[in-house]
């Protein structure tokens, strides 16, 4: 079970994670992007901080709506739109709750992935950040399902993202300007996948 003040900490823990990162993913995208995907995020994560106050009274629901709604409008680039999506789905499936149990984390997981597939019209294999989402969710439900804890599933599932952010390398990209370089994309690490990977890993360093 996960409750607001857990919320509020993951989020706050992820801007910290994101902040340390920051050149580190800035680099991976400079290899096969435009050098930008550490600070975009770091400015929006950054930006999210800085709004905690205001989320202190709210349901979880509506604090994860909140923190796609700041990344959306500070993050910029492909990743602020994605990212958005992914936290504000999130939210909409939680709607009004204090508490999240497993079945809700997958419920949002899913949502929140889905509605970046719809919106970036990505799928697993096109070298994006859905390398490492996609495998974690699975890895999520299987490991829930086999009445494993909740702290074990999300290891699992972090193991999972950070297995499908090394085969990211051995890829090209067939979406974002990573695709532009076609073929040349391979032999890097999609930075969006890296982050997704990072994000996932907070979280189950959090969960006890
Ligand atoms: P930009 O490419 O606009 O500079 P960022 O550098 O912040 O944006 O983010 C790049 C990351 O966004 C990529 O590494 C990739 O993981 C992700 N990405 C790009 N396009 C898509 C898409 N259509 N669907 C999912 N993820 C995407
Ligand atoms: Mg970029
Ligand atoms: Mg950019």
């Amino acid at each position: 079970i996960l409750t607001t003040n857990d919320v509020l900490n993951i989020i706050s823990n992820i801007s910290e994670v994101i902040e340390t990162n920051r050149q580190y993913l800035t680099d991976l995208d400079a290899a096969i992007g435009d050098a930008d995907h550490g600070i975009n995020l770091d400015r929006g994560f950054k930006a999210v901080k800085e709004k905690m106050p205001q989320f202190l009274d709210k349901d979880i629901g509506a604090i994860l709506k909140n923190v796609g709604m700041v990344l959306v409008s500070t993050v910029g680039g492909a990743s602020g739109p994605l990212y958005g999506t992914f936290f504000m789905r999130m939210g909409n499936v939680v709607s009004g709750k204090n508490t999240l149990d497993e079945n809700d984390i997958v419920a949002m997981f899913e949502a929140g992935l889905s509605g970046i597939k719809e919106r970036g019209k990505a799928q697993a294999g096109d070298k994006t950040m859905i390398d490492a989402m996609e495998p974690a969710l699975n890895e999520l439900k299987s490991t829930l399902s086999e009445g494993r804890g909740l702290k074990e599933a999300i290891e699992a599932a972090a193991n999972d993202a950070y297995n499908g952010v090394l085969m990211t390398k051995d890829i090209a990209a067939k979406k974002g300007r990573a695709s532009y370089l076609g073929e040349r994309s391979i032999g890097h690490q999609d930075p969006g996948a890296t982050s997704a990977y990072l994000m996932i890993k907070t979280v189950a360093d959090y969960v006890d």
